[in-house]
């Protein structure tokens, strides 16, 4: 069957049936495809989300861990700078208290103020006011010295003038040793005064010697570097007086509204003060009847966690972007094959046999299955050529059969109408075949059809199919052929066949196989084309076999041949 023509159209004739409306719509189902459905973005999705959860997850409990570090750390901080400044600031008064103590023992002022006092000197008074002035100008932490009487009248006074309430009179009393006031208001300034015993030999009491404080120097010792620069401490008194303040409290700013006002020991707490969150510690100094106290912004000491929150954040979610690239791209890797696969599927479903998948140069399982599929494919392809080779072909002679001269007829028959393009028919019958056969037996009688079969096969043209009709029938489609050429080729091969076909062994027999042909071209419709065909084969039989006869031809007809 080395025809092209007849294999082209053996190819196309054997395609499988167009697929069902059904097939055709589950196969638009599958591929209107719904958003995220893909196995890709499925998985995409899967590790962008669980990446994104690890990320969150771990850094709400990172943030957390370091909220809980540091609010302990401030904890610890705020009350042990408290307990550190309030030991400094009991220092520092313990210090002036000393000085004044010191200051009234010398023989130079007590002398000077009993001379003054006993005696009435003028001289002395001014003496007193000499080495007052004199220590003054040696105490930075004093801006202002002065003698009280028994009567608390004024006997020598140097530097910082004030006026001195009855309350603080009343209390300057000449004790044993020296003592602090309490915060005195004096032209808007807060001050305080350091008060000690002037006695005379023999503890007779003169009066009392009295120094001005200088705040500022306090101030000092609440300056710490552990705060942050907004942070306050400040040293308040019971009537909310502020003795001293490490900067200017602001004008608003509301004075122990949440901590307690005398606390022994310091408690930190967290509040909300001229509408900022802060967080605060005081804590009582007994010794000066005052509090200390330390507020510092919540957002400056929690500022590193916030940081760190939202440093971690960004990493996190970069390693979440690349592991979701990353994912993306594996997902990619599997589902492209898989999808090719489920195509090649589709297709072989469709009925296409020569499905290939291009193969990846990895090792990996889907490459595996790609081979796999690619081999099985190859296989059902080869299987199916063969199947549809069988399905056309005459098991006996290896013609094409019946069934496929029918459908290349009536493909002929299309294009013949369409083009207008000639089409000749030749049908061959052997002479006496069943008396061959009958002589010779079935086996024997086989063969001479092989062998006629060869002969029509090897000496038709390319173009012309022949095909095994049925019996010792045989059947030449020519197309694009007149019919001269067809009663031609019929009459050729007529002669071939008596040439070469001959009957072995039996020597006592006239050893040529003869056929008979009936050749017809296409008029009106295969069915016509047929019968003319068959009605000139009837003809030649008629006229005495081993010859060619066509319809509409006048043959002067002879019986020539005979078993
Ligand atoms: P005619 O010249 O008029 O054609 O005479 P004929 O004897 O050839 O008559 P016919 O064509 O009707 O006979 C065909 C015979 O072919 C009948 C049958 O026994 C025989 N035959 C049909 N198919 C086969 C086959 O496959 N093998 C063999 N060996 N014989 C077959
Ligand atoms: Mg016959």
């Amino acid at each position: 069957m080395s025809n092209t023509h007849a294999k082209v159209a053996a190819d196309e004739l054997t395609q499988a049936p167009e697929k069902p409306k059904a097939v055709a719509k589950h196969k638009a189902q599958q591929h209107r495809s719904k958003p995220f459905g893909s196995l890709r973005s499925k998985f995409s999705l899967f590790v962008l989300a669980a990446t994104l959860i690890t990320t969150l997850v771990v850094s709400l409990i990172s943030t957390h861990a370091t909220r809980e570090f540091l609010h302990s750390r401030v904890e610890q901080k705020l009350p042990s700078l408290l307990k550190q400044t309030a030991d400094k600031v009991k220092l520092w008064y313990d210090q002036r208290l000393h000085e004044i103590t010191v200051f009234a023992s010398a023989s130079t002022l007590i002398e000077a103020i009993t001379d003054y006092t006993v005696h009435g000197q003028e001289q002395s008074r001014k003496e007193a006011a000499r080495f007052l002035g004199y220590l003054l100008q040696n105490s930075p932490k004093f801006s202002g010295l002065f003698v009280l009487g028994k009567n608390h009248e004024p006997i020598v006074w140097v530097g910082q003038q004030i006026t001195l309430s009855r309350a603080f009179l009343d209390n300057n009393t000449i004790t044993n040793s020296a003592s602090l006031s309490d915060v005195i208001i004096s032209a808007d300034q807060v001050i305080q005064i350091a008060s000690s015993p002037l006695l005379e030999f023999q503890e007779k009491k003169l009066g009392t010697l009295n120094a001005i404080l200088t705040m500022d120097s306090l101030e000092e010792h609440l300056k710490s570097s552990e705060l942050s620069a907004t942070a306050l401490m400040f040293l308040v008194d019971s009537n909310e007086n502020y003795i001293a303040s490490n900067q200017s409290i602001p004008a608003d700013y509301m004075t122990m509204q949440e901590l307690p006002t005398q606390p022994q020991e310091p408690i930190l707490k967290e509040y909300t003060n001229r509408k900022q969150h802060v967080v605060g510690s005081a804590l009582f100094v007994p010794e000066i009847k005052s509090t200390l106290v330390v507020e510092e912004s919540y957002t400056e000491n929690f500022a590193p966690v916030v940081n760190i929150f939202w440093r971690t954040l960004a990493i996190n979610l970069g390693i979440a972007l690349l592991f979701s690239i990353g994912a993306y791209r594996i997902a990619i890797s599997i589902s492209r094959p898989v999808e090719a696969l489920s195509k090649g599927v589709q297709q072989i479903a469709d009925g296409k046999t020569n499905v290939l998948i291009k193969e990846t140069s990895s090792n990996d399982e889907i490459n595996m299955l790609t081979r796999a599929f690619n081999t099985m494919t190859a296989r059902l392809h080869e299987k199916t050529k063969a199947l549809q080779q069988l399905s056309v072909t005459d098991g006996l002679t290896g013609l094409y059969n019946h069934r496929f001269f029918q459908l290349y007829l009536s493909r002929e028959e299309k294009i013949a109408k369409q083009k207008g393009r000639e089409l000749a028919l030749i049908l061959c019958d052997i002479d006496n075949f069943k008396a061959w056969n009958d002589r010779l037996g079935h086996g024997e009688g086989d063969k001479i059809l092989e062998k006629v079969a060869e002969v029509l096969k090897r000496h038709t043209r390319r173009s012309d199919l022949v095909a095994r009709y049925g019996g010792d029938e045989f059947i030449i489609v020519a197309p694009n052929t007149k019919l001269e050429v067809a009663l031609e080729l019929a009459e050729q091969l007529r002669r071939v066949v008596a040439d070469k076909v001959s009957v072995p062994n039996e020597p006592e027999l006239r050893t040529s196989i003869t056929i008979s042909a009936g050749v017809a071209t296409y008029t009106k419709d295969s069915k016509t084309l047929f019968n003319d065909a068959d009605q000139a084969l009837y003809r030649a039989k008629e006229a005495g076999r081993n010859c060619v006869r066509a319809v509409g031809i006048k043959y002067v007809d002879t019986v020539n041949d005979s078993v």
